[in-house]
């Protein structure tokens, strides 16, 4: 009792501030030294001192002690649409955002304000749900604040971290008679607090660097789980959460086509560039609606090289899919062996050539070509020239002797003639035209262009140009799998697998949004002036923001895992028999040298370590 008296002689309720540094004083000298140096940067920190960036922020989930407390009010996917505006434009980008009188005061925008939203701490009737329920970023000093007196008899009390477990924190209330109050700032599951389970979804869900993420968070000094810790959940339940999700996802879509002939297109993607690639995934989409409705990923180790992912791949999702539905005709690029494969294998599916990549190929090479001396007029004729192969397809409901026609006729258009070009397509289907700079027959840029127009294998394929729809939907694809899967991050086969699939999700919820309108019904437009149009605007529709339902299938897939498998070992003996199929790592299957003589060799060959005597020749 005396000592008691001692430790709170200076302590009165009517100045909290001076209870704490006593308290906190007299704990720090009896516990871990440790202890010492994190209460007393917590002692001067307080809501208005400056030092109040040095103080641990705990995050901290609003059902505290009481799971069984619901008050969330409004799903995730409310808040986090605005990130992303545009499929196409994933990726980071400074915002355009510039200071105007309007803004008045910081952060107004994210003001919620007090009344739109009710806290319902006293309302626990309802079942609390650990992912829907609304989470806060509490400064350890506000944490310190709620427990400055026993709730039992208001004796002033000592605070301690029971335990701090990445983002949880227990806290322990002691007070001068003796009562102890202990807190959790999360709920758990097992030994495993929700919040840290949920942080390391979100981060694997939303496509960001987990490195960088966790980064972000330690520099703001929250207290965070490590990178083993994000990677142990992720391998044991995320990647598990994504295949389930995509599976159930895709027996919808199948479900939905069973029965049907459908029209699909096919293009592969290397998770690098140049010829080095480790995985190439395959996408097969639906043109009419632009799902995608299986994705197969394929590791360099699987096939001879990289150029024959591809093809597996396309093989795998053939074999796949038509178990399910039928497919009558399928476009991809001119890839030789994926012909010959679709050619020999199923002759009963119409092979189409996607426009896409022929008609950039072209662009590319007119521009090539007008870099010559004399060609300079061609460079205005490029894009045209790729216009117009795009409407031979579109226009010719796949008649391929039409389309060649079609094609042929541009170099008698671009000399300003228009009739007269031949039986199938006597003559140009547009109006008058502005006046432009016409090419004469017989000149140089003439001859050039007569060469890349008369190509003897393009007048082949050109034939096959498909009509009904274009993979352009693919590569905008592609690019969110570039969000999700940056080709600059190594990942192994698992991750690498969950993250294209991720990207599916997100393209299969997004890709057919309308376009958005204003207040005033108007139906709005971007207009941008790309570097690679030379100061020629480039008008496109603005969709309605992204959504991210998938996110919450996601989360919920998760934590059923979590309760289907309540422990790591449990959920990794699981994972293990899911990815029995996966091919071993690229790194397994070389000859393995342990790493001290690793570092040996390595040491050995560094011409920085050899002896003086033989320094390297100049
Ligand atoms: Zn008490
Ligand atoms: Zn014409």
């Amino acid at each position: 009792m005396c000592t008691e008296q001692n430790i709170y002689c200076h302590a009165s309720l009517t100045d909290p501030s001076v209870i704490t540094e006593r308290n906190v004083c007299c704990s720090a000298s009896q516990t871990d030294p440790s202890v010492i140096t994190e209460r007393n940067v917590c002692c001067s920190a307080s809501q208005t001192d400056p030092s109040v960036i040095t103080e641990r922020n705990v995050c901290c989930s609003a059902s505290q002690t009481d799971p069984s407390q619901d008050y969330c009010t409004s799903s995730q996917t409310s808040h986090v649409t605005s990130e992303y505006d545009d499929v196409d434009n994933m990726s980071d980008s400074d915002s355009d955002w510039r200071h105007s009188a309007e803004d008045s005061c910081d952060d107004d925008d994210d003001d919620v304000g007090h009344s739109s939203v009710e806290f319902e701490i006293t309302d626990c009737n309802r079942n609390c749900n650990s992912a829907t329920e609304r989470k806060y970023v509490v400064f350890e000093s506000c944490i310190r604040q709620l427990f400055l007196l026993c709730f039992l008899c208001l004796s002033p009390c000592r605070i301690f971290v029971r335990r701090l477990c990445g983002s949880f924190v227990s806290v322990e209330q002691q007070c001068s008679r003796g009562h102890v109050y202990h807190w959790d700032s999360q709920p758990c599951h097992g030994s495993l607090p929700y919040g840290n389970l949920l942080l390391s979804a979100t981060i694997f869900f939303s496509g960001v660097s987990p490195v960088r993420m966790l980064n972000c968070l330690r520099f703001t000094n929250i207290p965070m789980i490590s990178i083993r810790t994000y990677n142990r959940i992720q391998s044991n339940y995320l990647v598990m959460a994504v295949k389930k999700v995509w599976s159930n996802e895709q027996t919808k879509l199948l479900q939905s086509r069973s029965g049907t002939f459908c029209d699909v297109a096919g293009d592969g993607r290397c998770c690098s560039p140049g010829h080095t690639a480790k995985f190439g995934s395959y996408t097969v989409m639906d043109i009419n609606d632009s799902k995608i409705l299986d994705i197969k990923l394929v590791q360099v180790t699987e096939v001879n090289n990289s150029n024959a992912m591809e093809l597996e791949g396309l093989r795998r999702c053939l074999a796949f899919l038509l178990q399910f539905l039928n497919i009558s005709t399928i476009t991809t690029d001119r890839h030789s062996s994926v012909q010959k494969y679709l050619r020999e294998t199923f002759p009963h599916i119409t092979h189409y050539f996607d426009v896409w990549h022929i008609a950039k190929n072209i662009r590319k090479k007119i521009e090539e070509v007008s870099k010559r001396r004399d060609c300079t007029i061609l460079h205005d004729w490029a894009q045209a020239v790729s216009n117009h192969m795009y409407w031979c397809a579109a226009s010719s409901g796949g008649d391929g002797d039409l389309i060649l026609a079609k094609w042929s006729s541009i170099l008698r258009h671009i000399c300003n003639i228009h009739t007269g070009h031949g039986p199938l397509f006597d003559s140009c289907a547009h109006g008058l035209l502005e006046p432009r700079l016409w090419i004469t027959v017989g000149s140089k840029p003439y001859k050039e262009l007569e060469i890349i127009v008369k190509n003897k294998i393009l007048c082949r394929d050109i034939k096959k140009l498909a009509h009904n729809g274009q993979t352009s939907s693919l590569e905008s694809f592609h690019k969110i799998v570039t969000f999700f899967a940056p080709k600059t991050v190594h990942y192994f086969y698992s991750a690498m697998e969950a993250r294209i699939l991720i990207a599916v999700l997100h393209f299969n919820e997004n890709s057919q949004r309308p376009q958005a309108v204003t207040q005033n019904n108007q139906l709005q437009w971007s207009v941008s002036f790309p570097k690679a149009r030379k100061g020629q605007a480039v008008v496109k529709p603005v969709s309605v923001p992204a959504t991210f339902h998938y996110v919450d299938k996601l989360i919920n897939a998760t934590i059923e895992l979590r309760d289907a498998y309540p422990t790591y070992n449990m959920a990794k003996t699981n994972a293990e028999i899911l990815s029995a199929s996966h091919p071993p790592s690229v790194a397994s299957l070389c000859n393995q040298l342990d790493k001290e003589n690793a570092v040996q060799l390595h040491k050995m060959k560094s011409r920085f370590n050899k002896p003086l005597d033989t320094a390297p020749e100049s």
